[in-house]
C-alpha cells in the first residue's frame, strides 16, 4: 500500500501521520505522531503504531533531532518511511496569501515564496518552513507538497475580502481577508452534497469547524463567498483561547490606558481571551463541568461563544439567501452536543428543525441531526485535515512523476 507522510510543523512540535490516501475518512492513520517541546530543557517524541503509543521523553534540540527519533522509533516497528512506500510529503503550510489557491509540489522557489510571506504569518509560516527544510533534507527523493490553510478562500469576492480601510495602506500592506481552516471547510462541505444526494453545483451550504480554533464559512455551489477569519486567525468567532472578532479600538486603548505592548496585546488576544479568558478553561469539556458546577464565568463565556457563533449563522443565511445545509465539524462541533443545539436554538421560523435526539447520538461517521423534512438540514461531518491533505499531495506527487519530475 502507498501512503502519504503528511506534517504538521509548529514553532516546538511536530505532528505527523502516515495516512492512505485511498482510505476513508474515518480510517486510523497506519502511524500518528508527536514530536514536542522542541528546544527545551526536556522534550518527547511518540509514536503510535496500531493503536499503542511508543513514548520517549528526551532533550529535541532540532526539529530534525526530534524527526530523525520518529523515523527511528518508526522503523523500530516496520513502519518507517523506508519500510512502508511513501509516494509523497505533505506539508500543512497556514499562510498561502493572494500567491497559492492550489497546493504546491515543494521546489526551491516554492520554499522562498513560503518564506516571502512570513510577515503576514509571522508565528506560522516560519515553523512550517523549517518543517520543509528538514523533511526535504531527510527524504530527497521523494515529492514535497506545500497544502495552505488559506487556498480555499484565494478567491473569495471582494466585498468579502476586502476590509473598509484606506485601499492605498491595505493594498501595500496586503491587509484583506484570507481565511484559515480552508483544508477542514473544504473536505467537510464536498460531503455534503453526497448526504443530501445533490449535485455539488447547486448547493448552498454553512460549514461551522469549531475545535481550540473556530471559523465558519459561507459556501455558494462548491465555492466560499465570505469566511470568519481574517488576516490572521484571530478575527470572527469567539474561541478557545482566540478572542474573534472585537473593536479594533480596544487595542489603541490597551496601549494607551493599560500601557501594554503590541506583543503583549498580541499575547492576550490570541492566547488569554476567548473562552480561557473568560472562564479560565478552554476545553470544553471542563467548561462543561464548570457549567454543571454552576461556576457563573463558565456561563458566561459560553453564552458569549454561543451568540457570536449565532451572529454568523445569522449572517451566512442573509449573505447565500438559500440554504441547503449547515454543518458541524472539528473537536467541540463532532463532539459536543449542547453547543449544536444552543447554537440553532429555536431557528424554526428560518427553516432549521433541529433533531434533538439525532443530535444525542454519537458517531465517528457524518450523520443528520435535523428533521428529515428541514427545509434546512444539518450535519455533523467529522473532518479529516489529513486525510485531505494526503489525497491533495498524491495528486501532485503523481503529477510530477508523470512529468518525469521524480
Ligand atoms: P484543534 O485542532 O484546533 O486543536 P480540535 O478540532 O482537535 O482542535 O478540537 C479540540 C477541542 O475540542 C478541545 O479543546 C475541546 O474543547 C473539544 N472537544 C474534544 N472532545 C470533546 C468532547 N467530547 N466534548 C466536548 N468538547 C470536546
Amino acid at each position: 500500500m502507498a501512503y502519504v507522510l503528511v506534517l504538521n510543523s509548529g514553532s516546538s512540535s511536530v505532528k505527523f501521520q502516515l495516512v492512505d490516501p485511498a482510505g476513508e475518512a474515518t480510517d486510523a492513520p497506519l502511524v500518528s505522531g508527536l514530536v514536542e517541546q522542541v528546544g527545551e530543557p526536556m522534550g518527547a517524541v511518540s509514536v503510535t503504531v496500531g493503536g499503542q503509543e511508543h513514548r520517549e521523553e528526551l532533550e529535541i534540540p532540532t526539529h530534525s533531532f526530534g524527526l530523525e527519533r520518529a523515523f527511528a522509533i518508526m522503523g523500530e516497528h516496520n513502519v518507517g518511511p523506508t519500510d512502508v512506500e511513501v509516494i509523497a510529503v505533505g506539508h500543512r503550510v497556514v499562510h498561502g496569501g493572494k500567491l497559492f489557491s492550489e497546493p504546491q509540489l515543494i521546489v526551491d522557489e516554492i520554499e522562498s515564496m513560503i518564506e516571502d510571506l512570513i510577515p503576514l504569518a509571522p508565528l506560522h509560516n516560519p515553523a512550517n518552513l523549517d518543517g520543509i527544510r528538514v523533511a526535504r533534507a531527510m527524504l530527497p527523493d521523494i515529492p514535497h507538497v506545500a497544502v495552505f490553510d488559506t487556498a480555499f478562500f484565494n478567491h473569495i469576492p471582494p466585498a468579502a475580502a476586502l476590509y473598509a480601510i484606506n485601499s492605498e495602506v491595505a493594498s501595500q500592506y496586503d491587509v484583506r481577508r484570507y481565511g484559515f481552516h480552508g483544508t477542514s471547510h473544504e473536505f467537510v462541505s464536498q460531503q455534503v452534497p453526497k448526504l443530501l444526494d445533490k449535485d455539488p453545483a447547486t448547493v448552498n451550504q454553512i460549514t461551522l469547524h469549531l475545535g481550540n480554533g473556530a471559523s465558519a464559512a459561507a459556501i455558494r455551489h462548491g465555492r466560499p463567498i465570505d469566511t470568519s477569519m481574517g488576516l490572521t486567525p484571530l478575527a470572527g468567532l469567539a474561541m478557545g483561547t482566540r478572542c474573534g472578532d472585537i473593536d479594533p479600538g480596544i487595542i489603541f486603548h490597551l496601549v494607551r490606558q493599560a500601557g501594554m505592548s503590541i506583543d503583549e496585546i498580541d499575547n492576550l488576544l490570541n492566547k488569554q481571551s476567548g473562552v480561557k479568558g473568560i472562564a479560565g478553561v478552554n476545553d470544553f469539556r471542563l467548561l462543561r463541568q464548570r457549567i454543571e458546577e454552576q461556576d457563573q464565568d463558565a456561563w458566561l463565556a459560553y453564552n458569549i461563544y454561543i451568540h457570536q457563533l449565532r451572529r454568523f449563522i445569522g449572517s451566512y443565511m442573509i449573505a447565500l439567501g438559500r440554504v441547503d445545509a449547515i454543518t458541524f465539524t472539528a473537536g467541540v462541533g463532532e463532539n459536543d452536543t449542547e453547543v449544536r443545539q444552543d447554537a440553532l436554538y429555536n431557528l424554526d421560523m428560518y427553516g432549521i428543525h433541529f433533531d434533538k435526539e439525532a443530535n444525542l447520538v454519537r458517531s465517528k461517521e457524518p450523520r443528520m441531526i435535523s428533521t428529515a423534512d428541514s427545509p434546512v438540514k444539518v450535519f455533523v461531518v467529522p473532518t479529516n485535515e489529513e486525510l485531505a491533505i494526503a489525497q491533495k499531495s498524491a495528486a501532485v506527487a503523481a503529477q510530477a512523476r508523470a512529468e518525469g519530475l521524480y
